[in-house]
């Protein structure tokens, strides 16, 4: 069976362990989801996702208690990591911020708290590369991808990038854990042919 692990040191946890169970579940893959808060627990997940939540929180405690260069090494080994709000901006290689020390797994610049400064949070009707319907999309307090590097844009709301792949690794602005609609997870960790999931490999 799978690993997946969710970083758990902030931030909606729960809500992606669900939509990834879910994810796992309609494609018949046994999974088991271990939640991050120490180091030592990310070499053994074939899968991660990083929360919204508060960006330099989560990125404090990730360099604190080590589990930084893990996240690195998981990337780096081309295993899928799904990063929303708050994680893109952690997984991020620039968030205009001296209190977040990016990741620097996904190659983009991001500016906090900039997407849709009249409202807060907003849902929107999201055209995904790779899914057929809109996916609705909800952003609250959402990062702006400013710059796109060396990485594919898969959505964009406004006329700006909104969900981002890097290989392995897939960004998005809004929260797809806070939905009933688990396609997103499905499709970033579970169906992005630039990631590699070990065991599924194995039984293939
Ligand atoms: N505003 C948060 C931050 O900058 C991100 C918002 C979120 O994850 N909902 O960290």
């Amino acid at each position: 069976s799978l690993t997946a692990g969710v970083v758990a040191v902030q931030g909606d946890v729960e809500e992606h362990a669900d939509a990834i169970e879910r994810a796992a579940r309609e494609r018949e893959i046994p999974l088991t989801v271990r939640e991050i808060r120490t180091s030592g627990i990310v070499p053994d997940c074939d899968l991660l996702a990083m929360p919204g939540g508060e960006s330099t929180t989560i990125s404090r405690l990730l360099r604190r208690e080590g589990i930084a260069p893990e996240i690195r090494a998981h990337v780096e080994a081309e295993k899928p990591l799904l990063a929303t709000c708050a994680g893109l901006i952690v997984a991020s290689s620039g968030a205009g911020d001296d209190r977040v020390d990016e990741l620097g797994v996904l190659d983009v610049s991001v500016e906090r708290n900039a997407f849709g400064r009249q409202r807060d949070s907003f849902e929107a009707p999201l055209s995904v590369d790779g899914l057929e319907e809109p996916y609705p999309a909800v952003f609250i307090r959402a990062p702006v991808i400013d710059e796109v590097g060396d990485a594919d844009v898969v959505a964009s709301w406004d006329g700006r990038p909104v969900a981002v792949r890097d290989g392995p690794v897939v960004g998005t602005s809004f929260h797809p854990e806070l939905t009933p609609d688990s396609r997103l997870h499905g499709l970033a960790l579970f169906e992005n042919d630039d990631a590699t999931i070990p065991t599924l490999e194995r039984s293939a």
